[in-house]
Parts: C-alpha cells; structure tokens; sequence
C-alpha cells in the first residue's frame, strides 16, 4: 500500500467549484473517510485520486510520485463504485479476472489471481453465477474482489453500502473493515452517513461546501473531551 497526498487541488467545472484549495494525507495501511452532505465534493475528490478526473489545480501524489497528470490506467488505483459497475453478461470469475485479462497476463493467471480474490471475500462456489443471479451484498464483494484483484496501492470506496439494507449494511461495512486491516490497505471512504465514518475509519476528513471543515480521529472529532 502507497499513501496518498493532496497539496492544494481544486477541481472546476466551468463556474462551479467542486474541490477548493484541499490539501490532506492518507497514511500507507490507513483508512480515511470523506464524510459530507451530498454536494460537498467528495465524489470529486475520491475521482480525482482514481485519475477519472484531473485536477485543475494543485498537487496529488501517491506514493511519494507526482500522479497529478497521469490518467487512471496509469496509476495504480481501484475503484468500488456505488452500483457495483460489474459486467452483466459476464460470471464471477470473468468480472473478478477482468483487471489481469485486460491487462494481457493470460487466462489461467487471471483466473487463479480471481480466486484468490473471490475466496478472501467469501464466494468461493459462485465463480459461474451471473450478476443478476446475486444479491446485492454478494454483488458487492464480487466488485470488491474485482477491485482487489491487481492489488492496487490504493483502493477506493464510493458510498458502497447504498444500495443495500439496513442489517446488511453493518455487516458489508465490517467486512470491509477487516479486510482493509488484515491487509494492511491504503482506502479512501466516501459517505455521507455520520454512523458508518465512525464505524470504519482510522481517520475522517469532514467535507463542507468544497473544503475541508475538519479531520481526525472518530475520537478526536466526535467523542465529548
Ligand atoms: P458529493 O460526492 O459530495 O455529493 P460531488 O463531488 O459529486 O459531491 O459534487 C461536488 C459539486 O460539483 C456539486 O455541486 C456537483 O454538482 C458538481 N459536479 C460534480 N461533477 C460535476 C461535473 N462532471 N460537471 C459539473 N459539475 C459537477
Ligand atoms: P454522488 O452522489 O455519489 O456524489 P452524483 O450522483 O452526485 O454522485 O454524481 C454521479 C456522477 O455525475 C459523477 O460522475 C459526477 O461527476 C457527475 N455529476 C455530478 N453532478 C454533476 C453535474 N452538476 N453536472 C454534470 N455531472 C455531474
């Protein structure tokens, strides 16, 4: 796992100012997450870090490396978005393998590093199910598996607990947690649910019109002195 740095970045789309002036570091092995209302920038910035937007000012390195200007195939980043984005018309196997088949490592590879990947989140039996013949928090870890399967320097959450009810939402989120922690893996966070920052994170950057309002500890921010 690689930290990651933001040294005063902004991102604009035309007069509207998504991200303004940020500047914050994630820690190698650490988890931190964006917490904000809707609006406030943090889907922005966790793209930004993934590459699928580049900065319009500022700095953003990982690992110690300048990335600001490299796009997303380019940096060593995944990405757990919101609806899973996993490929309809492929299995299990075939969406988990997706990253090392791309990238030309050969079949029995890609297939081999899918299962060691499916197996550490629980699916190992599923790899010939169809998308659609899953349930949501299933889904779910098929697209964590997905993301884990190049083991990329930073992984990134993206509200990943949205579309799945209340009981499972504790649970995925455990899940999660551990995961991070018995692999030591650099995550960014995004929520906007008070309850799940505290629940998963080392630390918290509280977002607020663009900006960063506050960051800490769940101690150090919501525990009274
Ligand atoms: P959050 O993730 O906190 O809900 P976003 O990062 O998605 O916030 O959005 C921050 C602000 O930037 C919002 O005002 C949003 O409408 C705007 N924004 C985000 N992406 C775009 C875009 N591609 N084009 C124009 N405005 C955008
Ligand atoms: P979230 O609530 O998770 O932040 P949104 O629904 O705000 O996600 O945004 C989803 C996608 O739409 C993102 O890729 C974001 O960049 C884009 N987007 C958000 N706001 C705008 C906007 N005002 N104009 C164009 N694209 C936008």
């Amino acid at each position: 796992p690689a930290s990651v740095e933001f040294r005063h970045v902004s991102m604009r789309y035309g007069n509207v100012t998504a991200v303004d002036d940020v500047s914050f570091r994630i820690h190698a092995g650490e988890l931190v997450t964006l917490l904000g209302p809707s609006g406030c920038g943090k889907t922005t910035t966790l793209r930004m870090i993934a590459g699928l937007e580049i900065a319009s000012d500022g700095q953003i390195l990982i690992g110690g490396k300048d990335v600001t200007r490299l796009s997303a195939t380019d940096r060593d980043v995944s990405m757990v978005f919101q609806s899973y984005a996993l490929f309809p018309h492929m299995n299990v196997l075939e969406n988990a393998a997706y990253g090392p088949t791309v990238k030309g490592l050969g079949k029995a590879r890609a297939e081999a590093m899918a299962l060691e990947k499916l197996a550490l989140v629980g699916l190992k039996g599923f790899e010939k199910r169809y998308p659609a013949e899953l349930s949501g928090g299933q889904q779910q870890r098929v697209a964590v598996a997905r993301a884990l399967v190049l083991e990329p320097q930073v992984l990134l959450f993206d509200e990943p607990l949205s579309n799945l009810d209340a009981k499972l939402r504790r649970r995925v989120r455990q899940e999660i947690r551990e995961l991070q922690q018995s692999l030591k893996l650099t995550v960014a966070y995004v929520t906007h649910d008070q309850e799940e920052a505290l629940a998963v994170s080392d630390r918290i950057i509280v977002m607020s019109n663009a900006k960063i309002a506050q960051q800490g500890s769940p101690r150090e921010l919501y525990e009274a002195p």
